[in-house]
């Protein structure tokens, strides 16, 4: 068991030394966190993981969640020395990924480079650093060694095994989440509590995530289908499991009750906007108001709703990176569907819409993304922003469409080739049947969020 918590260690490194020490330090805190006990939002976690995925997901190793840091920090602890500057924080990364964050505003930013800079360590460092650029830590007095520990926690509950929702994924929506944020519009408008819900929203968003989606924890009846009332159910436990780590690291323990609350129901209100179920209520509500032209980004609820949809912009914005970056989250995202749909044929269950690897492709599942979910986004968005970010986006996605379908066709060109039979059946076709049919569907419950 020790070694396979060794190997799924991806996310915190313990090898370099100078590295070493600083995070065993925060894990000391962590362990004795874990020794005086638990909010009742963490414990929920622990069924989550052990029971039910344990037998669902048999090839992959399972975390208990609090456990296993307590584990590590316990066994890591010993021998390492507990004092450590608080000046090394912001300094425990490489030069060069300390000069990546000197561009960490723009559009190309590569986030798979700067993780492996980072030694697997991108959500936090990055989230740390625009945290700072922005003076959130002097301005909310929010204590540097509980904000780091908060981090670290983020950053390990993200299943480093999942090949899409992970803490590379938080990060690069955390990275685009910035990028939105600098837009001219929400600059001069956005006051520093929304600019910290903001970035605490994008990291946080997909806490803890199983890599399975909605659907699939409602007809495998898992408890927080019924828990979250088969509504929002991913959304509702990423926001509970944030919660519960803000009160558990006490990083606004500093403030009034009443704020901490409302900091709490925001941050919930962020995060269950990027449920891709409910897409099209958000979307009318911005073409309403675009068409209006009645956002008035003075208002805090008008501002608010400007950060959800940024934040929705901000978790499917894959599409509209360069194609070098953009295919490989492609890639990703599509093998994460894939073995959903294992895992259902293994236990005889209906295989999930866009999860069947024998009748779907990375392509044709793109560009029905795009199609019928992304552009339609992005197209408001780029309404409401209209700026050099918003065109280029439009014109990677534009690009990257294109590709998938040259793509796509150079696929099915070979296996005609391949298979004569198809070849003749095809001949008399026109070019337009190419597009396949998986394309068309795109279900309300897909898991890209
Ligand atoms: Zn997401």
């Amino acid at each position: 068991y020790c070694i396979l918590f060794l190997q799924r260690r991806g996310a915190i490194s313990y090898d370099s030394s100078d590295q070493t020490a600083l995070y065993i330090r925060m894990l000391g805190d962590v362990r004795v966190r874990s020794q005086v006990g638990f909010e009742p939002e963490r414990r929920s976690s622990h069924p989550y993981l052990c029971i039910d995925f344990r037998t669902l997901h048999s090839k992959r190793v399972h975390r208990l969640l609090s456990f296993q840091r307590y584990l590590h920090s316990s066994r890591l602890l010993r021998g390492i020395p507990q004092q450590m500057p608080l000046h090394i924080l912001d300094e425990d990364y490489t030069g060069q990924a300390r000069c990546m964050l000197d561009k960490v505003g723009n559009w190309n930013f590569d986030i798979f480079l700067f993780d492996r800079l980072t030694n697997g360590n991108s959500l936090i460092t990055l989230t740390f650093h625009l945290l700072n650029q922005y003076g959130l830590v002097e301005l909310f007095q929010l204590d540097m060694v509980k904000l780091w520990r908060f981090l670290v926690m983020v950053q390990e509950d993200y299943h480093s095994d999942n090949p899409y929702h992970n803490a590379v994924h938080a990060a690069d929506v955390t990275q685009a989440m910035y990028c939105y944020m600098r837009e001219p519009k929400l600059a001069k408008s956005l006051t520093s509590y929304d600019i910290l819900l903001g970035l605490l929203a994008a990291a946080t968003h997909d806490l803890d995530h199983p890599g399975v989606n909605q659907p699939f924890l409602i007809k495998t009846d898992h408890y927080l289908a019924s828990l979250y009332r088969n509504t929002s159910v991913l959304e509702n436990h990423h926001w509970k499991s944030a919660v519960g780590l803000l009160r558990e690291t006490g990083l606004f323990s500093h403030m009034p009750p009443e704020d901490r609350s409302d900091m709490e129901r925001d941050l919930g209100s962020l995060i269950l906007a990027t449920d891709i179920s409910q897409q099209n209520e958000y979307l009318s509500r911005f073409r309403l108001h675009l068409d209006q032209q009645n956002l008035s980004l003075t208002s805090a609820s008008h501002r608010h709703f400007i950060l959800q949809m940024a934040l929705k912009c901000a978790d499917i914005c894959n599409p509209c990176r360069p194609w070098e970056l953009s295919k490989q989250w492609s890639e990703k995202v599509t093998e994460e569907f894939f073995q959903q749909g294992d895992i259902e044929k293994k236990h005889h269950l209906e295989v999930s819409p866009l999860c069947d690897r024998e009748t779907n492709s990375v392509g044709n599942i793109q560009i029905g993304f795009m199609t019928y979910v992304a552009e339609p986004l992005f197209a408001e968005w780029a309404r409401f922003s209209d700026t050099r970010l918003s065109q280029t986006m439009l014109g990677h996605m534009g690009l990257n469409k294109a590709s998938w379908g040259g793509l796509q066709q150079e696929l099915s060109s070979a296996s005609e080739e391949a298979d004569p039979t198809t070849a003749a059946t095809k001949d008399g076709d026109t070019a337009g049947t190419t597009e396949g049919t998986s394309s068309k569907e795109i279900p309300q419950g897909s898991n890209v969020s």
